[in-house]
Parts: structure tokens; C-alpha cells; sequence
């Protein structure tokens, strides 16, 4: 049975699906990623005349700001989420590499017409390409790559694969997709099968929801918990409804607004913190605005972090988070040079015991 790898340019995917939801004539439609490389290589084995094919992996490289401006934060995370969600619930192996924004807006419509700024993104090509070339010269990894991409720039390394003696299938988006992938006589030599476009399988990529009842989790929930919902929520994720959600997030909004705005209130001091986001960190909650549904934690080197009752990592409830008690977070997003005060998330307590009260509430009040 021939052993299939697919290789996916998540960047490109994740900018180009909203064209699926046209094509599909459903602005509501959704890719079922748990399915997509399973149709990928369904799609192979027809053109195999239905020899089946054995799907080994998925791969997927993307890349996603980092050092934006902070109005920015939520299209950024909505971006993180996604490669998390293919990452931890559909297992593709995903590879993401950190776009410096200096500072900046993402879209170049809402930066300085005058700033010749370009964001560098050359990680991703490079990474899948090599990927792509590695696998093939390793023994029995692959013998079929799919490439899921539009950007000319993999023809090279489709080429050297085929060299190598294995065969390479384009899947790919009409209307984002380089001509010399989808010239039918292939005149590049970048493929061994039909193009494969998404646009044409799409009702077999559709996630079809199944709504059920949740809990909403958030202590400012109004009326009845439990809630119809089509969302799933993964490993250690907490369920709120709508209503919260929308809510938090207006709270959160007002919040950023005030930090930029003033800069006495929480402490906010310049940082030497200049750990990577992700980097777990240990702080001290230094103020918690229990009616609103948010805090600071303040770090030994006199940084703030905002939190946000979403922030906290399933088991810790916010009650239960006090001004004093010591947590472990990750940067979610670092504090300005100009003193506003970071961001943190999954927050936890400390160590895996009871919350442990400081004697030396470190404040800046
Ligand atoms: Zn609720």
C-alpha cells in the first residue's frame, strides 16, 4: 500500500478558507480539518484506481504575529487557536514561526501609508519545503507527498521530490492557486495526479455541527446555565455562552483602554521581562477586580500581567484566585516599553496543592 504524507501551507490555507464558504455558497461553512487529509488521500486513491493509500501524517507550517499592536490581539489569537485546534484535536503535526510586527497593525490598510514596514515571512516555504525534501530521502517515509498549497514557490521542491522517485498530488483553492500547478498538461512538471480543488469536495470537507447542552462555567452567567451549543470544547477548555463570551469581551476591550490610557493605577513599571510569549512565568496576584471579572499578577521584576477569568486554566476557579496568592502563567503578550501592562494565560496555581498565601504581597499600589 503506498504510504501518503501531506504537507500543508497553513498560512495560505488559513487566509484562503473564507473562499470555500463562498464557493460553497454558505457563509456559514465550515472545513471539517479532521477530514481534510483523509478526503486529500481519498482523492488519490481514485486516481490509483482505488488502490487504497495508507495516510502516515499531516503536516502543517504557519506563521503568526508577534510584537503587534495590541488591537490586533483577538485576530491573533484567532489565528493561534486554529493551528492549536489542528495541532491537539486532529494530531497534525504543526510548525508555527513568529512574524515580527515591530509594534504594528497586522493588515498594511491600517498601517502608515508612508511605512515601508513588510512584514518577513519566509519560515514557512523554507520549513515545508525542506520537510517535504527530508521525508522523501528518508527510507519508506512517504511515497506519495500532497502538497496542500497555492504559492508558486514549492515548484522547486515538488520537482526534487519526484527526482527522488516519489510522486507528488497538488490540492489547492481556484482562484489562489499558481498556474503552473494547475495547468492540466503540467507543463513544470510539479505532479503526478489530477490538481485536486477543494472547491470541487467541499460537501464531503463540511463540518456538520451537532448542537447539545452545556454548562456555561462564567460566575456572571444570568438565568439558566445550561445552553445549546454547536461548540466543543477541547482538552482543559472551558465552555461560556455567547452572552458571557460577548461580555468578557467588551470588559477585556475596556480594560486595554484603560491600561493605554493611564499609567499609574496597576503598577506599571518598564519590564526587563523579555521572555518569548508562551514562557511560563511565576508572579504574584497583586489586585483582583472581583465585579469585573479580572486581575493583575506582578512579577519579581516588577511587571504586570492582566488576567482575565478566561485566562485561568480549567481547575481554578476565580474566586479562588486572591490578591496575594502565587500562580504560575504564561506571557500571552509582554508588557510595553511604554509601561502598559502585559497579558497573561493559563494561569495556574502554583504548585499542584492548595493556593499558597504570600506573606510579602509585593504591590505597587
Ligand atoms: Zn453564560
Amino acid at each position: 500500500m503506498p504510504k501518503a504524507m501531506v504537507f500543508i501551507d497553513g498560512t495560505w490555507l488559513y487566509s484562503n478558507t473564507p473562499r470555500l464558504s463562498e464557493a460553497y455558497g454558505q457563509p456559514d461553512f465550515r472545513v471539517d480539518f479532521g477530514k481534510l487529509p483523509v478526503v486529500l488521500a481519498e482523492e488519490v486513491s481514485k486516481q490509483l484506481g482505488g488502490l487504497p493509500v495508507d495516510l502516515v501524517r499531516t503536516h502543517l507550517f504557519g506563521s503568526y504575529a508577534s510584537n503587534y499592536d495590541a488591537r490586533d490581539e483577538e485576530a491573533v489569537q484567532r489565528r493561534r487557536d486554529f493551528f492549536d485546534m489542528l495541532k491537539e484535536e486532529y494530531h497534525y503535526e504543526v510548525e508555527t514561526f513568529p512574524i515580527n510586527f515591530m509594534g504594528r497593525r497586522l493588515r498594511k490598510a491600517d498601517r502608515d501609508p508612508g511605512d515601508p514596514f513588510e512584514p518577513q515571512e519566509k519560515c514557512v516555504d523554507i520549513s515545508l519545503a525542506t520537510s517535504l525534501l527530508y521525508y522523501a530521502a528518508i527510507p519508506s517515509a512517504y511515497d506519495i507527498a500532497i502538497g496542500l498549497v497555492g504559492d508558486r514557490d514549492f515548484k522547486p521542491a515538488f520537482q526534487q521530490v519526484r527526482r527522488l522517485g516519489k510522486r507528488v498530488a497538488v490540492a489547492s483553492i481556484k482562484g489562489s492557486c499558481a498556474p503552473d500547478y494547475a495547468d492540466p498538461r503540467d507543463q513544470a512538471r510539479v505532479k503526478d495526479f489530477d490538481i485536486i480543488w477543494l472547491d470541487d469536495i467541499l460537501h464531503r470537507l463540511e463540518l456538520k455541527y451537532e448542537r447539545h447542552l452545556l454548562q456555561c462555567e462564567s460566575p456572571f452567567h444570568k438565568g439558566k446555565r445550561e445552553v445549546w451549543t454547536t461548540f466543543h470544547p477541547r482538552k482543559g477548555q472551558r465552555f461560556f455562552c455567547d452572552l458571557c463570551r460577548q461580555e468578557a469581551r467588551l470588559r477585556q476591550d475596556a480594560q486595554r483602554d484603560l491600561l493605554t490610557t493611564s499609567d499609574g493605577e496597576n503598577g506599571l513599571c518598564g519590564s526587563s521581562v523579555d521572555a518569548p510569549v508562551g514562557t511560563p512565568l511565576c508572579g504574584i496576584v497583586t489586585r483582583k477586580i472581583t465585579e469585573r471579572g479580572f486581575g493583575f499578577i506582578g512579577t519579581p521584576d516588577g511587571a504586570s500581567y492582566f488576567f482575565h477569568l478566561t485566562d485561568l486554566q480549567a481547575g481554578l476557579d476565580f474566586y479562588e484566585v486572591d490578591e496575594g496568592i502565587e500562580v504560575e502563567f504564561e506571557v500571552r503578550r509582554h508588557p510595553g516599553p511604554d509601561g502598559r501592562a502585559g497579558a497573561a494565560q493559563c494561569v495556574r496555581r502554583h504548585d499542584s496543592g492548595e493556593p499558597r498565601a504570600v506573606v510579602e504581597v509585593r504591590s505597587e499600589e
